[in-house]
């Protein structure tokens, strides 16, 4: 099948399911809600979305299959299947679990940046998602995926064109989503450098703010920009990081420099798996040491 007559079919759906979340909205009983967990995976990131109207995401696996164990958590086990995954760059500690997870669950469609590597694990991944029939989808600055009334996922970065390049660096390639919903924001940053920071402030600084920061790499001092903290201006910031790290991540001017701008900060390797819950407007998380 032609990618053009894929996207098409793939926005077809997202259409149909606007009317499901109407439905959703409508609901008067209250107990529909956005989910967000960061999962703790060790050293990575991997998060799961799960929308009012049932809408499965998950953006990126983590390093390893422990993906599938936090999962088999979240999900019935009668639940065999993923809407949809936004593998934000190639990197093995982004895109190892993607592979366990596309091996024992049914995919919808995958988004990537259109990065392409030679790298084993990157030629599996997709091998699986070919031999599955899973559609790929690359998705470029400002593209939109409307998930339902009032949801959305916005495509900030990459700044550039990477589809079908190979690049030497992967981070400057990370997809950066914004996804709203109604007055609430969650911002994914994947692994995107301090440079790509700067230049989205410069770019369109008021569309970046938002209530929830996934921080850029691990909280990696290559990624601090203070400029963008403070336009971000998120009221909890969430580092995706692995306990006693040979990166020494989160690199403490990371901390400081998040406090500074009165910023909460929670850490999956102090919390453990950190939920957010969003009625729109309100949030709640609830970690292993936190509820509030
Ligand atoms: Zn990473």
């Amino acid at each position: 099948m032609q990618k053009k007559k894929v996207i098409l079919i793939f926005l077809g759906i997202l259409a149909m399911l606007n009317i499901l979340a109407w439905i959703a909205v409508l609901d008067l009983s209250g107990q529909k809600f956005l989910e967000v967990t960061f999962f703790d995976v060790g050293q990575g990131d991997s998060s799961f979305i799960e929308t009012p109207n049932g809408f499965q995401i998950l953006i990126d696996g983590g390093p390893s299959s422990k993906v599938l164990e936090k999962l088999g958590k979240k999900m019935p086990f009668w639940d065999r299947s993923i809407d949809l995954i936004i593998s934000s760059h190639p990197d093995p500690d982004h895109l190892l679990g993607l592979i366990d997870v596309s091996k024992n669950y049914k995919v919808g469609a995958v988004v990537t940046n259109g990065t392409v590597s030679s790298r084993p694990e990157f030629l599996e991944f997709k091998n699986l998602l070919e031999k599955n029939k899973v559609p790929l989808i690359v998705l470029k600055k400002n593209n939109q995926i409307l998930i339902g009334e009032n949801l959305y996922f916005k495509i900030l970065a990459p700044l550039e064109d990477f589809e079908g390049r190979e690049v030497a660096d992967f981070n400057s390639s990370s997809i950066v989503a914004k996804m709203g919903y109604y007055k609430s924001a969650f911002l994914f940053m994947g692994d995107t450098p301090k440079s790509v920071e700067e230049d989205l402030v410069l770019e369109d600084g008021a569309l970046l703010d938002s209530d929830v920061l996934k921080v850029a790499h691990h909280g990696s001092k290559t990624a601090k920009s203070e400029i963008f903290y403070e336009t971000v201006s998120p009221k909890f910031a969430i580092i995706q990081v692995g306990l006693n790290n040979q990166y020494g991540h989160p690199h403490q001017e990371v901390l400081e420099a998040l406090a500074k701008y009165g910023i909460y900060t929670m850490r999956t390797d102090q919390e453990g798996d950190i939920k957010i819950i969003s009625d729109g407007e309100n949030l709640k998380i609830l970690s292993n040491n936190k509820t509030f």
